[in-house]
């Protein structure tokens, strides 16, 4: 087999002989190295990522989705303003603002507003509204459900900007 004088070994998956650097070391089979190639060892793994990519990003929609509606059980299922009672009407709402510097901090931490509520025992400051006030709120300063801020009256459609409808968006789940 071995007539260079260099030890090679047959991959199973492959068939070819190779040295034996190139498998990598797996304890539990005989000789201490793994039947498949390196080669092949990467090709397997890339495809079951592959094929199972839906199954993984499934079961990161059912995660974002418990996490969310853990979040908006924890301040109360529904919206603070109008009392919409819809999940899928609903959103955190940054009670004194918060802003984008706050907004930061959770992307950088690598999670969505939902984790990081979680991460803190869904700590006070925060408030469920439904997504008509809580863009009314952040774009007009108020809700038209509260009288008060009604008389203040609105600013023209062209001032809005859709950014923070748009992060509440992809908070939704
Ligand atoms: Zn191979
Ligand atoms: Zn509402
Ligand atoms: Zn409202």
């Amino acid at each position: 087999m071995a007539d260079q004088g260099c030890p090679t070994k047959t991959c199973s998956t492959c068939s070819e002989a190779k040295p034996l650097d190139q498998y990598y070391s797996r304890k539990n089979n005989l000789d201490g190295l793994s039947g498949q190639c390196r080669k092949c060892v990467c090709k397997q793994t890339s495809s079951w990522f592959q094929k199972n990519k839906d199954r993984v990003n499934a079961g990161k929609r059912a995660w974002n989705r418990k996490l969310r509606r853990e979040a908006l059980e924890a301040y109360g299922a529904f919206c603070q303003c109008c009392g919409e009672s819809a999940r899928e009407f609903l959103a955190i709402d940054h009670i004194n603002g918060g802003g984008s510097k706050h907004r930061k901090s959770y992307r950088n931490a690598g999670n969505y507003i939902f984790l990081w509520l979680r991460k803190h025992a869904y700590p006070k400051g925060f408030q469920v509204l439904c997504h008509n006030c809580n863009f009314a709120k952040s774009h007009y300063g108020g809700c038209p459900h509260n009288e008060q801020q009604r008389k203040v009256g609105v600013p023209s459609q062209d001032k809005i900007a859709p950014t923070r409808a748009m992060t509440n968006e992809s908070w939704a789940g």
